[in-house]
């Protein structure tokens, strides 16, 4: 799906990938152009080929700098991100030019609970499990989150976590 964080996504690194296409039998290699890649999505969300292996490409540099940005990076996550909670991520996807979790924030449901899922007080973007949370429990504060959000702001908010029937 593409995962990215702070400015970075994986289609900056992936050159190529190795895939088994269930729908032919055989085993393909896809450039990072067929991939399709784009904000959270790439082709292997349509296509249900089985990833098998990758090529990246990683930028040289001097082993203390590359070290002190995986710490800022793994420190500003800790700091921002309720790690201490089960979740699935960030709950909803960036709106064009708009943070969520702050449209969440604003809208005053920090903490707005139902059952055992919560809106995390640590940032609004993350449904998280306080305790014994059922699936429908997340599924019902996520919609009330859309609601408000659609109330307050006339936009729909998508999800970035994908819903398996
Ligand atoms: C606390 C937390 C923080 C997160 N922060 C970020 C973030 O900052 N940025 C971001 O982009 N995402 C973030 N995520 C989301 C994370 O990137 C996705 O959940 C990611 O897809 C998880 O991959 P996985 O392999 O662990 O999960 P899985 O559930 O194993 O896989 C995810 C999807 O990929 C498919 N899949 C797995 N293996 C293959 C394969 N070999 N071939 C084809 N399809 C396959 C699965 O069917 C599933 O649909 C966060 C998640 C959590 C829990």
């Amino acid at each position: 799906m593409n995962a990215g964080a702070y400015g970075g996504e994986m289609k900056d690194i992936v050159r190529s990938v190795t895939a088994f296409s269930p729908g032919i039998g055989k085993i393909v290699v896809l450039s990072a152009e067929e991939c399709d890649f784009g904000y959270r999505h790439s082709i292997f969300e349509d296509n249900g080929y089985i990833i098998l292996s990758a090529v990246m490409e990683l930028t040289p540099d001097d082993k203390d700098v590359i070290k002190a940005k995986m710490d800022d990076l793994i420190d500003r996550r800790k700091s921002k991100q309720p790690l201490n909670y089960p979740s699935a991520g960030s709950t909803f996807k960036r709106y064009p030019g708009r943070y969520t979790g702050q449209m969440i924030e604003e809208a005053g449901l920090k903490g707005y609970t139902v059952g055992g899922a919560a809106v995390s007080e640590k940032h609004a973007g993350f449904v998280i499990n306080k305790g014994g949370a059922t699936a429908d429990d997340v599924l019902k504060l996520v919609d009330h989150i859309k609601k408000v959000i659609k109330e307050r702001e006339g936009i729909e908010i998508e999800c970035e976590i994908r819903v398996i029937d």
